[in-house]
């Protein structure tokens, strides 16, 4: 358990959350403030701050629970479909620094929009390509 983390109080039950699936190694719950009614968060129960230190395996339970559920949270909530995003870092709207999943309900219409997209000029697409592939390892 990580000092002043607010997930992982949840887990602890240190403060209240509304647990929608529990099981050994995650815990889902709704997000107080939901992007849509239903909005789920999927979190390992040990603390981790984001995708960057979390271990290979932890990240699959993560994955595990996300498949398990997103059909209850997209029929429980009466949606049509769900988006599955995940933040990490400030740079990237991350707020709470442990490793989570959001599972977010899409209804018709609602009024959340897809994410801007950009071209590539100049060569930068094969750039950009060989930089990432530089760093596999
Ligand atoms: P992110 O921006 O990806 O870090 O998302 C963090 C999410 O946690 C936000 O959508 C918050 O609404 C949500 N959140 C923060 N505190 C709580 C809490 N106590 N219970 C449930 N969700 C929370
Ligand atoms: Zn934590």
């Amino acid at each position: 358990m990580e000092e002043d983390c607010i997930f992982c109080k949840i887990i602890a039950k240190e403060i209240p959350a509304e647990v929608v699936f529990e099981n050994q190694h995650t815990l889902a719950f709704l997000d107080i403030h939901p992007n849509n009614h239903g909005h789920t968060l999927v979190i390992p129960k040990k603390h981790y701050r984001n995708v960057f230190d979390t271990p290979e395996d932890v990240w699959t339970e993560i994955m595990k629970t996300v498949h398990h559920i997103a059909g209850a949270v997209r029929d429980g909530s009466g949606a049509k479909g769900v988006n599955i995003s995940n933040n990490n870092e400030r740079v990237a709207h991350q707020e709470v620094f442990h490793t989570h999943i959001h599972i977010i309900p899409r209804f018709e219409n609602d009024p959340h929009k897809p994410w801007g997209s950009k071209s590539y000029e100049d060569g930068a697409f094969t750039a950009v390509a060989e930089s990432i592939r530089n760093r596999i390892t």
